[in-house]
Parts: structure tokens; C-alpha cells; sequence
């Protein structure tokens, strides 16, 4: 049976080419300057191997031009250049890539780093260009040779003129229309952006003149005022040589930070600088950096997370999300990977694999240097906490136990005992050998809970207590559930774990006792309360609230602000009563007389609309609260 080549319709695949594989137009540029230094770096290769002579790294350069009249822009390299073959067999033929034939036919060719490899990227020239005219010596040849194509009609090929080896290609910008602006790559501004964005490290010099402007000389005087003059000079629009691939010794911390603020449009130093490489499974460099302070939208849906990506010095991607864990969103900074497999357009990867290693890699690393910070440089660490801490507690919650071993080392919370933020693994380490929980309590703010009458006792026995003032806060802690093998108890759960066996049995027989009256001040309350229990954690205040249950009180409270919250949740509350509070005498009292019982209900109303009043939630109706207060100052 006879096998017969596939033809392919060049023309629309020509087609397809231009139009749909490249998300932005701008990219053009990119690609001419990556084939441009492919071509240096071609040249330079052969002659290291010695196979030429008389090239010197200095001598090679790519250079622009633009010219605003006739709507050109000019890009030339003195690279390898090509042959009438070569022409033909690069440029007419899509999908063909001498640059991977090149690195596939040279030995060693793991050192290579050559960008390109699909043989596409040249035609993205007519995303922006009617016409392309290449003009190509090759080295070593004395004829030069033009191509130049109109896009999907073809394109022609004649002899031509040209001094020196290299290429030379020219692109006739399309007429902008409507949607459209081609002029704007014409503007200097606009193509040393683009040099910077995409091709700052690339490591032949591109050049070119870019107009500025200054005082025209003897003016700018005491009696001439001053005339500005433009001028043109050639400048070097890139900076070659990456900071993250420089010698360790030769970068300051100056150079970092200065490099981060211009990056990531940031006015501050960043707080840490993180700088790794690696070899192996991934070979990677890494330059991250820790921001002094959230960016205003960054707990908003607006901000981006991700890492700049680069491939082998060329940027591919602006912000790589899968590099970073979303509790750590908040690392800026880069990656750059000669390894990479890259699809067509190399706006993406081929395969997240690599990424997946990579990104396991940095989360490794930047944990491990939160925790040096934590442990070494406890200043810079709260300052850390104080802009992204909330960031580490939404990260505990919303994994659901998955980054456990990830963040708990590294949340902080503010401690009864040191006044000041704490990590867990500190506050186990203060715990009382009779210690059984770790416990906390919630609320508004340090102030407010600080006079909270359900930690009391707590402080009392000396035991250090966590304030949590964040609403994510509890929830991120019922996540965590354990640390060290201590379970976490909220000070407002009915039990504390606090009594011994004896003091257990006496407070089960004074709650039998004292069943009827605690009977009736529950009904009293028509529902309000799911018990009303003798409290053993009161010392001084008469009442206060707790909840049985899953579900606390501050956590109904913060599942009921939430706008999405449609059905409102309830804590199972619970009265407790301080047993040992004159008020509770009184109440005994009353109860035992028949004739006052409406006193006792109204007596319980008092308390529980007292003790929403200390948690710091509503009363129902504060009128009714407000005039039983005066009837009882009556009596
Ligand atoms: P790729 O760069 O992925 O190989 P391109 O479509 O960008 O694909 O380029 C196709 C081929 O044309 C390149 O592999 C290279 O052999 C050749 N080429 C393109 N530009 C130049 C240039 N400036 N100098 C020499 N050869 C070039
Ligand atoms: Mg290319």
C-alpha cells in the first residue's frame, strides 16, 4: 500500500497562524527578537567550537529602527543569517524550526539555549505587518538573499544587496482602524516597554535611537530662558543579564529591592528576599519577594496571585497562578526555567507537571523562610503577620485540615498571659502540666475581651488564654482542631475541663438541687435558651452565655453577617448562672415564695438580656429591658 504525504493548505493554516494563536498582537516583537538571538547565539556557538574565527561576544548586537513616515519597523541581527536554501526551507515552509534542527544536530545540546522550536513564532510579524521583507546574508556566504511575502499569498525570493552576515527584516504596519492601533508600535515608548516586558533578558544588547529631548545649550541662563532641542541617541533598551542569575556576591540588597519596586510597583522594600535555585526534576531560578504591606485590593476578588514565568530568560507568562498556594497569594516575584515544555504559542505550558513540582518546591521554600523570620527576626515577622496573617488564617479554614502542617507553625494569635501576639507552638510550650486544652476566647477586640466574665476563672488558675478578635479566627482553629495533640477549647464552651472529680460530683448535686428553679428560669425564657445551667467558671459576675454545640456564639454571629447568609444559623445557647453570686441567693429566695414567682421570670429576663448585652449582641427588645430596669430600681 502506498503512503501519501498530507498537504496542508498552507494557506489557511497561514491563516490560523496569524490569527489564532497568539492572544496579544504585541508579541510580534518578542518572537523577531528571540529568532534574532537564536541566530546570534547560533554564530557565537560555532565560533566557541572553533569552527569560525574572528567573532568577538562584543560585536554582536540586534538593533530596531523605527520610521514614523513610512510606517516601517526595522529589526537586524548580526547573527548566522540565511541562505537562499535556508529562506526557502524556514520561512516558506510553517511549522518548520531550523533553530531545533540546529540544537538537535549539535552534540552537547543540552547547553544550548536556544529559544525557539515550533517554527511558528516569525509568522506572528503578519499580526501587525500587510508586507515582510527579510533580507538574510548568511555567514560565511557573500550573497545575500530577500524574501518578502504578503501574507497568505505566498511569497517571493531574489537576490539582494547587503553588507556583512545577518538578517534584516522589515515590517510594513498594517492601516489601524477602528479596533485597531498599529501606529502605536511606532512610538518609542511603546517598544522599549515592550523590549523591557518581554525581552529585557535576552543577552545581546537590542539598541535603539530613541529620541529625548534637552535644554539647548547657552539657554537655562540668568538672561535666556530655556529652549528645549530633541536629539536622538542609540540606546540599550535591555538590561541582558537577569539579576536572579547573577553571582550572589555581586547583587546588594539595594540591588533587590530597588529591582522589586520597579517590577511589582511598589514604593516600600519588600520585607524579605528570597532568592533559590535548583537542579533536578525542575531546573529552576527563583527570586521571590515578602511585600511590607497588602496591596489595597488584595483581600478582594480583584487581585491576581502568580509568579511572573520565564523561560529561559524570555517572560511567558505575566502571572502564573498555579506557582503559588493561595495562602501564600501574596509573593510576588519570578520564575525562570530553561526546562520548560511550552505549547505553540509559549503564552502556556504543555504539561502542569513541571509546574506542580515547582510550585511544591517554593511552598516548601517560603514556608521555611517564614519560619526562620518567626524564629530569628521576631520584628519584621509582626509586621509580616499584620499585613497577611489573615491571609495564613483563611488558608487553615478554607483547605479544610489540607495545609495544617503547612500554616500552623505560622499563625499568631494574642495571648492573656504576654500581651502580645503568640504562635502555638509557644503557648504549648507555657502550658500548666495540668493543662488539658489549649484555650481561647472570642470577641471584638483585646479590650472588650479582657472583661469577658467567661474567662475569669481561666486567668485566675494562671492559664493563658488566646484572644481571637479576627471573625475568620475560630473557624480556622475548629479546622486545625488539634495542635500537638491538644484540643482546642473555646472559653465559652459549657465545659472547661476545669474541676476536679470531687468538685464535679458537688456541682452535679447543687444543680439537682437546684433543678426547679433552673427548670423554670429556662421556660421563663420561652426558647431563648437551650438550658440554664449553674456556671463553674464565674468568680465575680453574676451571668454569662455559652453555647452546646458545634456552632458558638461568635460564629452565628459571623455566619449571619455574611451577605450570602440566607437562612439565619443559631448557637445553642445557654444561661449560666454564677451559683456563688448574692444575685442567685436572691432568686432562690423569691422562687421559694409562691407569690413571687413573676418576679423570678421577670428576674430572667433581666439576666439573659444582660448576658446578650456582655457578648456583645442585641437584646430583642431594649425597651422592655430599659423599663424593667426602672420598675426594679422602684422597688
Ligand atoms: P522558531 O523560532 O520556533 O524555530 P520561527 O517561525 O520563529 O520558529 O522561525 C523559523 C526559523 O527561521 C527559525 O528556526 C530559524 O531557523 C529561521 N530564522 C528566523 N529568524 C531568523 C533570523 N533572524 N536569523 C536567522 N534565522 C532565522
Ligand atoms: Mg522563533
Amino acid at each position: 500500500m502506498e503512503t501519501k504525504e498530507f498537504k496542508a493548505e498552507s494557506k489557511r493554516l497561514l491563516d490560523l497562524m496569524i490569527n489564532s494563536i497568539y492572544t496579544h498582537k504585541e508579541i510580534f516583537l518578542r518572537e523577531l527578537i528571540s529568532n534574532a538571538s537564536d541566530a546570534i547565539d547560533k554564530l557565537y556557538y560555532h565560533s566557541l567550537s572553533g569552527e569560525v574565527s574572528g567573532l568577538s561576544r562584543d560585536d554582536f548586537s540586534i538593533n530596531i529602527a523605527l520610521d514614523k513616515e513610512n510606517r516601517t519597523i526595522t529589526i537586524t541581527d548580526n547573527g548566522c543569517g540565511m541562505t537562499k536554501d535556508e529562506l526557502e526551507a524556514n520561512l516558506g515552509t510553517i511549522a518548520k524550526s531550523g533553530s531545533l534542527d540546529f540544537k538537535q544536530t549539535q552534540e552537547k545540546n543540552d547547553d544550548i539555549d536556544i529559544i525557539g522550536q515550533f517554527g511558528v513564532g516569525f509568522y506572528s510579524a503578519f499580526m501587525v505587518s500587510d508586507c515582510v521583507t527579510v533580507t538574510s546574508r548568511a555567514f560565511g556566504s557573500d550573497e545575500a538573499w530577500q524574501w518578502q511575502s504578503h501574507g497568505a499569498e505566498g511569497y517571493t525570493l531574489e537576490p539582494a544587496q547587503m553588507e556583512g552576515h545577518g538578517t534584516r527584516i522589515v515590517l510594513s504596519l498594517k492601516e489601524s482602524s477602528e479596533e485597531e492601533n498599529y501606529d502605536e508600535f511606532l512610538q518609542d515608548y511603546r517598544i522599549t516597554g515592550l523590549v523591557k516586558q518581554y525581552s529585557d533578558y535576552i543577552r545581546y544588547p537590542i539598541r535603539m535611537a530613541v529620541e529625548r529631548s534637552r535644554i539647548k545649550e547657552g539657554t537655562g541662563t540668568e538672561d535666556k530662558p530655556a529652549e528645549y532641542e530633541t536629539y536622538t541617541e542609540v540606546e540599550t533598551l535591555n538590561s541582558m543579564v537577569p539579576i536572579w542569575r547573577k553571582q550572589k556576591s555581586e547583587v546588594t540588597d539595594e540591588d533587590y529591592n530597588n529591582f522589586y519596586k520597579e517590577k511589582f510597583f511598589d514604593y516600600e522594600d519588600p520585607l524579605k528576599v528570597i532568592r533559590t535555585s535548583t537542579e533536578g526534576a525542575a531546573t529552576y531560578d527563583a527570586l521571590l519577594f515578602i511585600p511590607s504591606r497588602a496591596p489595597l485590593n488584595y483581600y478582594s476578588k480583584d487581585y491576581e496571585k502568580g509568579l511572573q514565568l520565564y523561560a529561559s530568560g524570555v517572560l511567558i507568562m505575566q502571572r502564573c497562578a498555579d506557582l503559588l498556594p493561595d495562602c501564600f497569594s501574596f509573593v510576588r516575584g519570578l520564575v525562570d526555567s530553561q526546562d520548560l515544555s511550552l505549547n505553540i504559542s509559549r503564552e502556556m505550558l504543555q504539561h502542569d507537571r513541571q509546574l506542580k513540582v515547582i510550585a511544591g518546591r517554593l511552598e516548601k521554600k517560603i514556608k521555611s523562610e517564614l519560619l526562620s523570620m518567626l524564629k530569628n527576626d521576631r520584628e519584621t515577622y509582626d509586621k509580616f503577620f499584620k499585613a497577611f496573617g489573615l491571609q495564613l488564617k483563611y488558608g487553615l479554614y478554607s483547605g479544610y485540615g489540607q495545609n495544617k502542617e503547612l500554616l500552623q507553625d505560622l499563625v499568631l494569635f494574642y495571648s492573656s498571659s504576654e500581651k502580645k501576639l503568640v504562635s502555638l507552638e509557644e503557648y504549648v510550650s507555657r502550658m500548666k502540666e495540668d493543662q488539658k486544652y489549649i484555650y481561647y476566647v472570642c470577641g471584638e477586640s483585646v479590650n472588650r475581651i479582657d472583661h469577658l466574665p467567661q474567662i475569669e476563672l481561666l486567668k485566675d488558675k494562671g492559664y493563658e488564654v488566646l484572644y481571637l478578635t479576627d471573625e475568620i479566627d475560630e473557624f480556622a482553629l475548629k479546622m486545625l482542631y488539634t495542635y500537638a495533640d491538644k484540643e482546642f477549647r473555646s472559653a465559652s464552651d459549657s465545659d472547661l475541663g476545669l474541676e476536679t472529680e470531687e468538685e464535679k460530683e458537688e456541682a452535679k448535686k447543687q444543680a439537682e438541687e437546684n433543678k426547679p428553679l433552673l427548670d423554670f428560669l429556662k421556660d421563663s425564657l420561652e426558647g431563648k435558651v437551650s438550658a440554664v445551667r449553674l456556671s463553674q467558671k464565674l468568680k465575680s459576675h453574676p451571668v454569662c452565655l455559652s453555647s452546646d454545640g458545634p456552632l458558638s456564639i461568635e460564629m452565628e454571629k459571623v455566619l449571619n453577617s455574611l451577605p450570602a447568609a440566607e437562612e439565619k444559623v443559631k448557637a445553642e445557647r445557654v444561661l449560666e448562672i454564677n451559683a456563688g453570686h448574692p444575685v442567685f441567693g436572691k432568686l432562690q429566695a423569691l422562687y421559694a415564695d409562691p407569690s413571687k414567682q413573676d418576679r423570678v421570670k421577670a428576674y430572667a429576663g433581666l439576666l439573659y438580656n444582660q448576658a446578650l448585652l456582655i457578648e456583645g449582641l442585641p437584646i430583642e427588645d431594649p425597651v422592655a429591658f430599659s423599663n424593667s430596669i426602672c420598675e426594679l430600681m422602684q422597688e
